[in-house]
């Protein structure tokens, strides 16, 4: 997948029944690179995240994906149009076995050559789920479920690809190779969206980042320059 479409959240401003929670908000996630989503607890984050899928009420701004207003969509539009979300922890189906989670996952794939297909592309990334592919996901160790998590949201091979907070609650070797995905997704084309607590591996990892505090972008830029920059370094290193 060679992603082609950018993201573009403008001026958007949007939240819940009573308040909105995110200011004219403006996030871009270029395609094909990594783009990571800083900030504290209640900052903003999962409310920028069900915006983009449709799950949120926008009050004014819109959000595009290539050539297509997708703030005014049904979260099944956004769905189809190859934006997929990888949600945090390691939920799986325990009582399905691991290929019949990955089937689940494709569930928008109706044509059985490129099921197929793509779960030989996953088994080539993950292969400890080959090996397991007729185990019940239930008897899998966490990090296995977790990768399993991972593989199922990427059966649709999306173009966009959200994840939010995917090393939540993982022992650190985990972690490791959760960012090893990453970077595998983004040498591939994809273009990945991602919500991270690791702040040092995060910035690694992507390209260009934004700090949110109280629903709106503190500081952003490119990784690099981020990681000198002294709102971070306040946020998350205890730097005044
Ligand atoms: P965390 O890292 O804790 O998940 P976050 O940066 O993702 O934090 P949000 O979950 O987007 O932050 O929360 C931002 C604000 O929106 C908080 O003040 C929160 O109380 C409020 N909020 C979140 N979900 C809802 C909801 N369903 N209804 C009303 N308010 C909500």
């Amino acid at each position: 997948m060679t992603a082609t479409r950018d993201l573009d959240v403008v001026n958007l401003s949007a939240g819940y029944d009573r308040a909105d929670v995110l200011t004219e908000m403006n996030v871009s996630a270029k395609a094909g690179s990594v783009t990571c989503i800083l900030g504290a607890n209640g900052a903003g984050k999962s409310t920028l995240i069900r915006s983009i899928l449709g799950l949120c009420r926008v009050s004014s701004g819109t959000v595009r994906f290539g050539s297509d207003v997708i703030s005014d969509m049904p979260t099944h539009r956004i769905a189809a149009l190859g934006i997929a979300t990888i949600p945090e922890g390691n939920r799986v189906f325990p009582r399905m076995t691991v290929l019949e989670n990955l089937r689940v996952g494709g569930l928008l794939v109706r044509d059985a050559a490129r099921e197929r297909k793509r779960l030989d592309e996953l088994f080539n990334i993950f292969p400890r789920l080959e090996e397991r592919r007729n185990q019940l996901a239930g008897t899998l160790s966490g990090g296995e479920r977790s990768m399993l998590s991972i593989a199922r949201g990427l059966m649709t091979d999306p173009e966009f690809v959200i994840f939010d907070e995917p090393s939540l609650g993982l022992s650190p070797l985990f972690v490791g190779e959760v960012f090893k995905i990453v970077r595998r997704l983004k040498e591939s084309g994809v273009t990945i969206l991602l919500v991270e607590q690791n702040v040092r591996q995060t910035l690694d990892v992507a390209d260009y980042g934004y700090l949110l505090s109280q629903g709106r972008v503190v500081t952003a830029g490119p990784t690099e320059t981020l990681k000198n920059d002294p709102e971070l370094h306040k946020a998350y290193f205890g730097v005044h």
